[in-house]
């Protein structure tokens, strides 16, 4: 019996990897990871087309009015901050970097204030009724702070991926 891997060096029983193969696959983004980064791109494909579509929206309706509301220009500033945040996180992440843990961390808080402002203050300020994607984005900013927040801040793996 040869590692699975590389075919070369005597395996380890549970794994059937090598020392050395074990090392390599430990310190790659798989497995969970996956779910985490595909959350960063989708955010990094969809934050500047959100942005897009309102800030079309606030001029169409700075032209007709004359009147930039409080909420849209907030808004806007948020999504300039939030793609900022996750340019970054996505940076320190796909680079394995050492900050990755913080960073992520900056990124699920992030989007709980997201939730708030696109979702929950439209509600409660505006009457606006609760719709799928305000309650998606709610629940995923839930879900980032009670699963994935814990997991980046306690997981062993982290510390074995994120080290450069
Ligand atoms: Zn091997």
């Amino acid at each position: 019996m040869k590692c699975i891997q590389c075919n070369e060096n005597e395996p380890n029983k549970a794994s059937g990897l090598c020392d050395a193969c074990e090392e390599t696959e430990a310190c790659k983004i798989n497995g969970l990871l996956y779910l985490p980064a595909a959350g960063l791109i989708f955010s990094l494909i969809f934050l500047p087309v959100e942005l897009f579509d309102l800030v079309s929206a606030i001029s169409a309706y700075f032209s007709r009015s004359g009147i930039i509301t409080w909420y849209a220009a907030g808004a806007a500033a948020l999504l300039l901050v939030l793609i900022g945040i996750t340019a970054y996180a996505s940076w320190q992440f796909f680079q394995r970097k050492r900050q990755t843990r913080r960073a992520m961390v900056i990124y699920y808080l992030a989007g709980v204030v997201s939730a708030l402002w696109f979702a929950v203050l439209p509600v409660s300020l505006f009457g606006a009724t609760w719709d799928n994607a305000s309650i998606r984005s709610v629940l995923t900013a839930v879900i980032g702070v009670t699963c994935w927040l814990p997991y980046f801040l306690k997981s062993p793996r982290i510390g074995q991926v994120f080290v450069r």
